[in-house]
């Protein structure tokens, strides 16, 4: 029997311990830089002669990993390995399946100095933001496994005399993963993992800005020896060979976290049948937001201050359930800017990979950056800028903490989703205006409210439409299993990831009666 389930603690980087670990750790992954990393087809490492490089957005020529880089030909042989596959693994005991979870996990937990600072060389994450990934992506496998020892056997039904009964929960079939970069470990390995331990086997196309931590990833599972084919690696561009993945008539499900334009796109392309295709294919789609805390003219405005600079710029701001867009009460707004403003100057910002222990690092690539950038002189038109354009260090992406006041709640800067360190203060007067500013985009990721008002909490608590929602604290930095996490709206299909009902997303159920 397992020990119930437990989400991982972090650790304090100011202390000696951790601190060196992660050092060494740096030291380690600085050594092993530059290295080439095939696909995985059916078992089989392919290489191709297009790669994808890999990058340190903090400092654009140091490369992290070449990637092999899959055209339809190899999608395409990755399909029919997972099919193949899926003959022999949807057949395979749901605990045996979960095992290897278990496994994968102890793997990481051993490494997770090491996966962190994967991900401060390719992502530009800071020391605790990747390390939060890793204990994320840790927390994922042990809870999904756990969760498919529960899920597997037979289910209660009611009795029916003179006849057995039982419903089972079968896979689905092949299924095609396409996650984000922003969270490269977690997000891409939860996605992965659910669909692999209920049965189904998989193309799993990373992010093309983070190939590197999902190749490492691929070796942790082929290290715990997962059969042939069940998780192919498939690096590719997104546009490029999406439609192949999406489209094929053996592709039974698509598994997407991304943006609302890719995630839409998806969704209308699977929907439609395909010459052969015996299915209507499953989506799971989770999309874009455009966060907000509510602060209340009976707010702790310190604690608010200090919950709105780390949603807003926390990762550079670049987390689906970031604040961007502060709403604030009229009444407190002036001190509530002031103490933000003060908080977001202290600021550090620069290459993560330095052994100084940095807030902030670059944002993801020039894309987006340029699209930052394009977002900031919008702003300037739309609002007063409090805070930005500062000094920033040369050779990389870096974006410093962003804020503007003065922005009306149907500007751009408060209705698109931006993706970087821009915050953009919007004023209302009173809790009814409050909530309609907070609901009046097309999104419903995440929210949070500060108030000591048990009027202003309760309000929130059934008007507030978004997935996750917080009361007097931060918006970002959900837990496995403790805030299941998805939005509403076009923020997606709300699947919970990290919650009980997720797994179902994955399989079909089976009813069988025997009658005696
Ligand atoms: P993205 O540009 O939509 O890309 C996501 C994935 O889709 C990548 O693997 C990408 O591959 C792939 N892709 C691109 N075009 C495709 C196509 N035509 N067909 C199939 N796949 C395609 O999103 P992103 O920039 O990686 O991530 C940021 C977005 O994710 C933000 O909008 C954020 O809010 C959202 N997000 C949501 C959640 C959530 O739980 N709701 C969590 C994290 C992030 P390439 O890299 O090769 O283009
Ligand atoms: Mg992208």
């Amino acid at each position: 029997m397992l020990t119930p389930f437990m989400p991982e603690s972090y650790v304090n980087f100011a202390e000696e311990g951790p601190r060196q670990r992660m050092l060494e750790a740096l030291e380690l992954v600085r050594s092993q830089l530059g290295r080439d990393y095939p696909l995985r087809i059916g078992g089989r490492k392919v290489d191709t002669s297009d790669k994808i490089k890999s990058i340190n957005p903090a400092k654009n020529d140091e490369i992290i990993g070449h990637v092999a880089k899959a055209g339809s030909d190899q999608a395409l042989q990755a399909i029919s390995a997972a099919d193949e596959a899926f003959k022999h693994w949807s057949r395979v005991d749901p605990d045996v399946r979960a095992r290897y979870l278990i496994k994968a996990a102890a793997i990481l937990r051993r490494r997770i100095y090491e996966f962190s600072a994967w991900m401060v060389y390719e992502e530009s994450k800071s020391w605790i933001e990747a390390y939060a990934d890793a204990c994320e992506a840790v927390d994922f496998l042990e809870f999904y496994g756990r969760e498919m020892m529960r899920m597997g056997g037979s289910h209660p039904v009611t009795p029916f005399a003179g006849e057995e009964n039982e419903v089972r929960y079968i896979p689905l079939g092949v299924g095609a993963i396409i996650p984000p970069w922003n969270f490269p470990l977690a997000i891409m390995a939860g996605m992965t993992t659910a669909a692999v331990v209920t049965g189904n086997t998989v193309i799993l196309k990373p992010a093309s800005t983070a190939p590197v931590i999902a190749a490492k990833f691929v070796e942790v599972m082929e290290e715990c020896m997962l059969p042939p084919g069940v998780l192919n690696f498939c690096p590719g561009s997104g546009s490029e060979i999406g439609d192949t993945l999406v489209e094929h008539p053996r592709t039974r499900f698509v598994a997407f976290t991304g943006s609302r334009e890719v995630g839409v796109g998806i969704h209308e392309k699977a929907a439609r049948v395909q010459k052969d295709q015996i299915w209507l294919k499953r989506t799971i789609l989770e999309m874009g937001g455009k966060d907000c805390i509510v602060v209340t003219d009976a707010a702790d405005i310190e604690a608010a201050a200090e919950g709105a600079v780390a949603s807003a710029f926390g990762f550079q701001g670049q987390k689906c359930s970031a604040c961007s867009r502060l709403i604030t009460d009229a009444k407190v707004h002036d001190q509530l800017v002031d103490k933000v403003v003060e908080r977001a100057k202290k600021l550090t910002l620069g290459n993560t990979t330095s052994s100084e222990n940095l807030y902030m690092g670059a944002v993801i690539d020039q894309a987006a950056y340029d699209k930052i950038r394009s977002y900031v002189d919008i702003g300037k038109q739309e609002g007063n800028m409090v805070l930005g354009d500062t000094q920033v260090p040369a050779g990389g992406y870096f974006v410093p903490p962003t804020i503007f006041t003065g922005i009306k709640p149907n500007a751009r800067l408060a209705q698109e989703e931006i993706f970087g360190p821009v915050l953009a203060v919007i004023k209302g007067n009173g809790i009814n205006e409050l909530l309609d500013i907070a609901n009046g985009t097309e999104y419903g990721l995440t929210g949070a409210i500060y108030s000591n008002d048990r009027v202003h909490l309760e309000r929130a608590r059934h008007e507030f439409h978004v997935g996750n929602l917080y009361f007097n604290r931060k918006c970002t930095g959900a837990l496995v299993d403790v805030q299941p996490f998805g939005g509403f709206n076009m923020s997606g299909t709300d699947s919970k990831a990290g919650g009980r009902d997720y797994l179902q997303l994955f399989m079909q159920a089976k009813s069988v009666t025997e009658r005696w």
